[in-house]
């Protein structure tokens, strides 16, 4: 459909890194170097926590900021300065106050010396394809948040650039507003009524990634780098429900809240629907990883979500967190199913209401069923606990268990979250120097749900 068959890259990076000598005289590094190759015809996002050199990356390709080793090479030639090919959008939307819609519009063509009539022209038309129609002569201050992005992508786009460069373009719209832009863009494209031979977007949103990408790039930090590079071969326009799409975002959300561990990305496009030949391979029971976080934090989440359900970017925002930082919030929240998760939107469940709503004894009670109903580790500590005559399970054991599915720094781990968790609510205790964790004096327990 969209893909042009040319195999030729637009842009390729060779050993490209980046870093920044710090007042001290040493340096930091930004990225680590890499290969990277853009080409026509695909839609690539650079996915990837706040600080993993997401917006560094995009400006070395185009041309904003040199990198410190390896080189650009753009339509085979090492690039020097601005990227002629390159156009971007900015999640500020970088709009000049001063200057009228069309003003701002044309912006780009003039930097280019284009003369004015023919400027004019292509910045009225850009203007038409993006649905400013009418605003020509507005400034931007007169504009909502949406139609100042609609701004940004025309100018943007006015330059006929091969290379469409995105910085978080929807984040400072607001959820509805974004999402309709989102696919106005993508139906753009997908008709090819702009013209852009690719487009590369920085995100931090893996739906947003998954919805609009054809290949996603996921960046690590410290240093920045590629953890994983595949293709996302669901057709276009995609059904964010769908199994398949689910599937693909439980695996990105997998990488990202498991910044340690090595990135897996070739099972990643397995649930692609193209690949009709491949027999589907049963899926490894996987055991059940526990977010590190502590109660107390998700109830403090719980706590926000009262009064302010919505949007996690959006929320994390508020919170001045970011979102990689409340992943593991959410994740754990959403295991003992205290939260919903959809779309990017998250809601308390009526387990995580009544939780809010609670004072500590009954968000104790809650919390204990919880976990014996959805958190494997602490079933199983629960268990063996139970059937010990003294109640006293040898943390050894436990790690024993552990290792067997994670690397021992993993296992331990793992180990101090159960064990945090099952002290809150107050399920088992925890004798450090004696290395054993014992059972607490039985609560009044109703029968737990263990499945
Ligand atoms: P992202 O867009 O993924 O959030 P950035 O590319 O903005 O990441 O930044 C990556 C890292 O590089 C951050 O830790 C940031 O502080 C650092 N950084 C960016 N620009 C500079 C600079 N000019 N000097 C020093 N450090 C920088
Ligand atoms: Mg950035």
């Amino acid at each position: 459909m969209l893909v042009e068959k040319a195999t030729a890259s637009l842009i390729a990076l060779e050993k490209v890194g980046k870093a920044y000598e710090q007042p001290s005289g040493q340096p930091v590094v930004i990225l680590e170097p890499m290969d990277l190759c853009l080409k026509p015809g695909e839609i690539v996002a650079l996915l990837g926590p706040s600080g993993s050199g997401k917006s560094t990356l995009m400006r070395i390709i185009a041309g904003l900021i040199p990198p410190s080793q390896g080189q650009v090479m753009y339509h085979g030639q090492p690039l020097v300065g601005l990227n002629p090919g390159v156009a971007i959008v900015f999640q500020s939307f970088a709009l000049y106050p001063w200057l009228t819609v069309l003003e701002n519009v044309e912006l780009g063509l003039k930097a280019k010396g284009e003369p004015l009539g023919p400027r004019r022209e292509k910045a009225l038309k850009m203007i038409d394809v993006i649905g400013l129609d009418g605003f020509e002569n507005a400034y931007p201050k007169e504009l909502s948040g949406g139609m100042r992005q609609r701004v940004g992508f025309a100018r943007a786009l006015a330059v006929e650039p091969e290379l469409l460069c995105m910085d978080e373009p929807f984040s400072a719209l607001d959820v509805l507003t974004a999402e309709n832009l989102r696919f106005e863009l993508l139906d753009l494209w997908l008709e090819r009524r702009i013209p852009t031979r690719a487009i590369l977007i920085v995100t931090h949103g893996i739906e947003e990634a998954l919805t609009l990408a054809d290949r996603v790039i996921v960046l690590g930090r410290n240093p920045g780098r590629i953890r994983a590079d595949f293709p996302v071969t669901l057709p276009h326009y995609r059904d964010r429900k769908s199994s398949d799409f689910q599937s693909l975002v439980d695996q990105v959300y997998k990488i990202l809240t498991n910044p340690e561990a090595p990135a897996e990305p070739p099972t990643l496009a397995a649930s692609n629907t193209t690949s009709v030949a491949t027999p589907a391979t049963p899926a490894p029971a996987k055991y059940q990883s526990l977010p590190g976080v502590r109660i107390g934090s998700i109830a403090g989440l719980l706590e926000l979500l009262e009064d302010r359900q919505g949007d996690l970017y959006r929320l994390a925002q508020e919170l001045l967190m970011e979102v990689d930082d409340m992943l593991p919030l959410v994740e754990a929240a959403q295991m003992m199913d205290l939260v919903n998760l959809r779309e990017g939107d998250i809601t308390l469940t009526r387990i995580g209401l009544e939780f809010s709503a609670s004072g500590i004894d009954e968000r104790k009670r809650i919390i204990r069923q919880q976990l014996l109903e959805h958190i494997r580790l602490v079933q199983q500590i629960y268990r063996l606990l139970q059937a010990k005559r003294h109640q006293r399970v040898s943390e050894e054991l436990i790690l024993d268990l552990l290792e067997g599915h994670f690397t021992p720094k993993e296992a331990y781990r793992q180990f101090k979250t159960a064990v945090d968790w099952g002290r809150y609510a107050e399920l088992y205790g925890y004798d450090e120097p004696a290395g054993e964790v014992f059972l607490e004096a039985a609560p009044t327990l109703e029968t737990p749900v263990v499945t």
